[in-house]
């Protein structure tokens, strides 16, 4: 491919809503281009890579034994009223009408879809297991589309999903799948981790993310490097020790007038954070209840509505909280609350707190000197792990401290049970010629994300350092004298030469100062950079140099050996 043929548009600037280096190189290194948020035109460059990021999926899915198929976007709202997420998907899943007023969803996701299909083609056991997956574009109404291709309204996903006979069954096709991504995220150069993940409302322990740890990423994941746990922070557990608080005197109302956060009034007190009961009123299915945890923790609401058994929880709002408390949000606290029925509970750690402080439940006051046990309603089963982890708490497996991190997810693998099978009646019979309900397992993996997380993880200030494997072209020929027949000719014949060795190659063929090529090749990132120059061929040969290292270590190669040291040094990156 010739440069001057490409489409190739380089920019200087970084676009003024980037915030991530990965987002301002991808539209820099003109890979892609905005055509509104949240909505990315893939230009060639881009594509090259989001193709080779596909290969490498579809390879591995292929090695793992699942098949490639592919549904249709528009999915009947029929399906999903069917699963019941018709409702629950909420202004996230994009609707749509025909002309004959049926209503259609864009597919987020395909569960409902693929276990129709499933359904009407499996009958008997014999035909199980079996795993389908697609590469299919997918729609999601973001509240806060950004980062470019990490968060966006349109993006491309491959998503698997396994049947089985039995639990024990879906296991294997779990593992199977757990193991392709591990190869898939290896082979794009990239290093994730799988992390434990929350399960939402299925339940059990099967559900992990595949993290790429960046400072960008929007998750958070509490890491052990005493037993190698990792889970994100939705669900990091941590061990809490017995407590041993000396007795209390008698609660003491005191006046706090205008504090209102914690950190307002532990200024005030002049005490630490740490001696307060922060209490937070939440409204959950509709019913208010109250929650305290450490003074200077956040309360976790995905582990509050897993306690709680809710499908839905939130804080509640200014009239809630005042009919639940008999005051404002900034003065509520777990003793007397005017809804004497008000349900409260409280974070492990505050099991057997005496002497701590809390909201008085009366404007601009606090009460000091509480016990729990003694002074409040809440009961030994009220008590449950209702916090995020934070760096420095200690492993709930092995006693270690916890670090945090930042990751992106790129993938998620899903053990679904029979969720779906059950609403679709997707039954199988097994060899006593008996109906037995399909056990699925879903597996997502954002493939335009991961082709921005290459290069969040992969970049350095002059721009992206593509891995061989996924880069749009590995290799960029600068040909310094484009003009000098000669010396065009060295660079068409190296062009077919390492073609036919099956490397993708790009020949900077404009008529360009060779620092203007240079700095273009460094934002685009090839891999390998060779430069054919009639002054080196004069001194008799091609400058071959990889992407990830300097100047100096430049090789100097005759023309007729540069396919070989090409090919080697590409198969090390
Ligand atoms: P997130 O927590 O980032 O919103 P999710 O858990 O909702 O993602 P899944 O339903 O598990 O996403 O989708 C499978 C994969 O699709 C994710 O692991 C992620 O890589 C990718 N993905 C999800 N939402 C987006 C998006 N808006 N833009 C780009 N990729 C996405
Ligand atoms: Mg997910």
């Amino acid at each position: 491919m010739k440069w001057t043929k490409s489409l190739i548009q380089t920019l200087r600037e970084d676009p003024g809503d980037a915030e991530i280096d990965s987002h301002k190189l991808m539209v820099r290194a003109g890979l892609m281009k905005k055509l509104a948020g949240g909505l990315y035109t893939y230009l060639p460059l881009g594509m090259r890579a989001l193709n080779k990021v596909q290969r490498r999926v579809r390879e591995e899915m292929d090695r793992a034994g699942a098949l490639e198929i592919v549904m249709p976007i528009l999915q009947p709202a029929e399906l999903w009223k069917t699963s019941g997420r018709w409702e629950s998907m909420g202004p996230g899943m994009f609707r749509v009408k025909d002309r004959a007023q049926h209503d259609y969803a864009m597919s987020p996701t395909a569960e409902e879809t693929v276990t129709e299909v499933v359904k009407g083609i499996v009958s008997s056991y014999r035909q199980l297991p079996v795993t389908v997956y697609q590469i299919q574009w997918k729609f999601r109404d973001e509240i806060r589309p950004r980062f470019g291709l990490m968060r966006s309204k349109e993006f491309l996903m491959k998503d698997a999903y396994s049947f089985d006979t039995s639990l024990e069954a879906a296991d294997a096709s779990y593992m199977a799948m757990f193991d392709a991504y591990r190869r898939v995220f290896a082979r794009c150069g990239l290093k994730a981790y799988p992390v434990e993940a929350d399960t939402g409302d299925i339940g059990g322990k099967f559900s992990h993310e595949f993290h790429v740890l960046a400072d960008a990423g929007e998750d958070g994941i509490a890491f052990c490097d005493g037993c190698g746990y990792a889970a994100n922070l939705e669900k990091a557990e941590r061990r809490v020790a017995a407590r041993d608080d000396a007795p209390c005197g008698e609660m003491e109302t005191v006046p706090t007038p205008g504090a209102k956060t914690i950190d307002e009034v532990s200024k005030f007190m002049g005490v630490p954070g740490s001696a307060f009961v922060k209490s937070l009123v939440y409204v959950a299915d509709g019913r208010p209840v109250m929650v305290c945890v450490p003074g200077d923790r956040d309360v976790n609401e995905v582990k509050l509505r897993h306690f709680l058994d809710a499908k839905k929880v939130e804080l509640a709002d200014y009239d809630t909280v005042l009919a639940a408390t008999g005051a404002n949000a900034g003065s509520v606290g777990p003793v007397g609350p005017a809804d004497a029925t008000l349900r409260i509970v409280a974070d492990q750690e505050l099991r057997g707190a005496r002497g701590c402080i809390t909201g008085a439940n009366r404007d601009d006051h606090h009460i000091r000197n509480v016990d729990l046990d003694r002074d409040t309603a809440i009961k030994a089963g009220d008590y449950a792990d209702l916090v995020v982890v934070r760096d420095g708490d200690i492993c709930a497996k092995c006693g270690k401290p916890l670090v945090i991190k930042r990751g992106i997810e790129v993938g998620h693998v899903f053990k679904l049970g029979t969720k779906y099978t059950d609403a679709f009646r997707a039954v199988y019979k097994n060899d006593s010629l008996e109906e037995k309900t399909m056990v699925m397992g879903c597996y997502g993996i954002g493939v335009s994300r991961t082709v921005q997380a290459v290069i969040e993880q992969s970049h350095d200030r002059d721009g992206i350092v593509w891995p061989a494997s996924v880069a749009p072209y590995q290799v960029c020929i600068c040909l310094l004298d484009p003009d000098r027949a000669e010396v065009a000719g060295v660079a068409d014949e190296l062009e077919s030469a390492l073609e036919s060795a099956g490397v993708d190659v790009i020949v900077d063929d404009r008529s360009e100062r060779p620092g203007v090529k240079f700095k273009d090749a460094d934002l685009i990132g090839f891999p390998v950079r060779v430069v054919v120059g009639a002054k080196g061929l004069e001194k008799g040969g091609v400058e071959v140099k990889l992407r990830r290292e300097d100047k100096s270590k430049t090789r100097v190669v005759p023309p007729a050996d540069a396919v070989a040291a090409i090919t080697e040094l590409l198969a090390g990156c």
